[in-house]
C-alpha cells in the first residue's frame, strides 16, 4: 500500500456510519422486534467491521462507495444479506421433490402422524424414567425398549443417539483393548464420517481383519481367534455391492462360532429392514438384499444394530436389540450416559414401533406410503399440478417419467419407477429456476436434469399439492415478465 492509498483509506474510514446510526436506519430498525436490540447491534457492528476491512484492503476506489450515504446503504445491504442467509439456514419444512425417499440432507425419514403426536406430548413433563403406578423410578424409556424387543423377537433392546453411536458403544463395551474380527470385505465407509477402522479406533477396539475383499471363509475367522479376541463383527455394506466371484460365511455360522468361544457376535445391519418388499407394486431391478433385523436375531447375533430413521421410518436413533446379557453390558457402560436418547426420540420411536407391530405401517409411515405408492398414482398427481399451472405464461410444465430411489445408504441399485413435473422457463436457465424454487417458502427441492427442473411427486403428499402449486407460481412470478 503506497502513501496515497493510506491517505485515501483514512478519509474513507471517516465515512463509515456508527453502530447507533445504522440501527436507526428504517430498514434495519424494522427487524428490532424480531431479533432484539443486542443481536441487531452485533449484526450492525460486523457489517461495519466488514466494510472497514474492505477499505483497509485498499481496493480501487472505483469499486467502493465514496459518500457517507453510500456507505450507510452498503452496511444496510450487508445486514439484509446476513438476515436472509440466517433465515435460509433456519430449520423449516421443505417439499422433497428430489425423488430420494430417505434424503440425509432432509432429515431422512419423515415421521408418521402418531409419532409426531407422541413427540408433541412428550415435549412437556413426561414419565421418561418413572412408573406412574408404583411411583418408583423406572428404566429410562423402558416402554419403548420393550416394544422394540417384541417387534424384533429379541430378548432385550437399547436405544442410543444413532447407529454410529450404537457401533461405538458395542465396540467399547465388548472389545476395549481387545480384538474384534471382521472380514476385509466389510471395512466400509458409510458416508458422513462413518469409516469402520476409525470407528474402531475411537472406541479403543482393536481391528483384526481377515479374508479378502471378495472372498472370506469361516476358517479365516476360526484361524484369527486368540485369547485377545472379544467379538466377531459383521457390517452391512449398505451403499454399495460386491458382485461376481465372492463369498462370505453366513451370519448363523459366525454366531455359532462366536458362541462356542464365548465371544460377542455383533451385527451392524444399518438400515433396520423388517420386510422383504416382495409385494412392492412397481419395483424394477433386483430383489432386496438388505439384511433383515428379525433374521439376524433369529440367526443368533448377540447384538443387532440399526438406525431408527432409515427403513424403520422413525426418528434418528441407534437401536440395539439382542441377547439380554449382551445388551445389559452396553446399558451399564459409562458411555451410555453420553449417548442416551432424549424423551422426544423415545416417544417417536415407541409410536413408530407400534405401527410396525400393528401392521398399520404401510398406510401410516410416510416412507412406506411412498414406497408402496402406485406409479400411476404419482403420474396422476403430476397431471394435477401441470393442469393447475396451465396458462401460466412464465413457465412451461409437463409430466415426465423418472426413477426414484430409497437413498440413505439403503437398497442400492433399487429403482422405483416414478413421475415428475418438468418445468422450464424461457427467461431463466434451469439452474436459476431450481434456485428460485429453493428460495420459495416452503422451499421446493428438485432435480436439474436434461435442461429442465424435475419435481418428483412420489414424496409429496396430495394434501400438500395446493401449497406446492402456490409456491411454484410465486417462484415463476419472480422470473420476470412474460416472454416477448
Ligand atoms: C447408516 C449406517 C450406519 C450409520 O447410521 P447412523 O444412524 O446414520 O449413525 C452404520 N452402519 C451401517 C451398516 C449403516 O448402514
Amino acid at each position: 500500500m503506497d502513501d496515497s492509498t493510506s491517505v485515501r483509506s483514512t478519509d474513507t474510514l471517516r465515512c463509515l456510519p456508527a453502530v447507533h446510526e445504522v440501527l436507526k436506519h428504517p430498514s434495519v430498525n424494522a427487524s428490532t422486534a424480531l431479533l432484539g436490540q443486542d443481536s441487531l447491534a452485533n449484526l450492525a457492528r460486523s457489517a461495519i467491521d466488514a466494510a472497514r476491512a474492505t477499505i483497509l484492503k485498499g481496493e480501487t476506489a472505483a469499486q467502493l462507495p465514496t459518500t457517507r450515504a453510500e456507505w450507510m446503504d452498503y452496511c444496510v445491504r450487508q445486514i439484509a444479506q446476513r438476515l436472509a442467509s440466517n433465515d435460509s439456514l433456519a430449520l423449516q419444512p421443505v417439499f422433497n421433490g428430489t425423488g430420494v425417499l430417505l434424503h440425509t440432507n432432509l432429515g431422512r425419514a419423515p415421521l408418521a402422524p402418531s409419532a409426531k403426536e407422541a413427540i408433541d406430548q412428550a415435549a412437556g413433563y413426561v414419565n421418561v424414567e418413572l412408573d406412574v403406578q408404583s411411583g418408583r423410578r423406572a428404566r429410562r424409556g423402558i416402554h419403548t425398549l420393550n416394544l422394540l424387543a417384541e417387534l424384533t423377537g429379541a430378548e432385550s433392546a437399547l436405544v442410543v443417539n444413532n447407529c454410529a453411536a450404537a457401533t461405538v458403544l458395542a465396540l467399547a463395551a465388548t472389545s476395549s483393548n481387545r480384538e474384534t474380527v471382521i472380514s476385509r470385505s466389510q471395512l466400509v465407509e458409510i458416508g458422513g464420517g462413518f469409516r469402520l477402522p476409525e470407528v474402531f479406533q475411537s472406541a479403543g477396539a482393536l481391528l483384526r481383519e481377515v479374508g479378502t475383499t471378495n472372498r472370506t471363509y469361516l476358517r479365516d475367522f476360526e484361524n484369527a481367534l486368540t485369547d485377545e479376541t472379544a467379538a466377531i463383527m459383521r457390517v452391512h455394506r449398505s451403499n454399495f455391492e460386491i458382485n461376481g466371484f465372492c463369498t462370505e460365511p453366513a451370519l448363523g455360522e459366525l454366531a455359532e462360532l462366536a458362541a462356542s468361544r464365548r465371544l460377542t457376535m455383533i451385527d451392524d445391519v444399518g438400515s433396520g429392514c423388517l420386510y422383504d418388499f416382495q409385494d412392492l407394486p412397481d419395483r424394477v431391478g433386483k430383489s432386496v438384499t438388505e439384511p433383515n433385523v428379525r433374521a439376524s436375531v433369529r440367526a443368533g447375533a448377540d447384538l443387532v444394530l440399526f438406525s431408527g430413521d432409515k427403513l424403520f421410518g422413525g426418528p434418528q436413533a441407534g437401536i440395539i436389540v439382542g441377547k439380554a446379557a449382551a445388551v445389559a453390558s452396553l446399558a451399564s457402560h459409562p458411555l451410555m450416559r453420553a449417548l442416551r436418547p432424549d424423551k422426544l426420540t423415545l416417544a417417536g420411536l415407541a409410536a413408530t414401533t407400534q405401527l410396525h407391530l400393528s401392521g398399520e405401517f404401510r398406510d401410516a409411515i410416510p416412507l412406506y406410503r411412498q414406497l408402496y405408492r402406485n406409479k400411476s398414482d404419482v403420474e396422476t398427481a403430476c397431471g394435477r399440478i401441470v393442469s393447475s399451472l396451465e396458462g401460466n405464461r412464465k413457465i412451461r410444465a409437463s409430466v415426465v417419467s423418472t426413477s426414484a430411489s430409497v437413498g440413505g445408504g439403503t437398497l442400492p441399485g433399487f429403482v422405483l419407477p416414478s413421475f415428475a413435473v418438468r418445468l422450464t422457463s424461457e427467461r431463466i436457465s434451469e439452474a436459476a429456476l431450481a434456485e428460485r424454487l429453493r428460495r420459495s417458502r416452503p422451499a421446493i427441492l428438485s432435480r436439474v436434469e436434461s435442461e429442465a427442473v424435475l419435481i418428483d411427486m412420489r414424496c409429496i403428499d396430495e394434501s400438500d399439492e395446493d401449497n406446492l402449486v402456490h409456491a411454484i407460481r410465486n417462484a415463476a412470478d419472480s422470473t420476470g415478465g412474460a416472454p416477448a
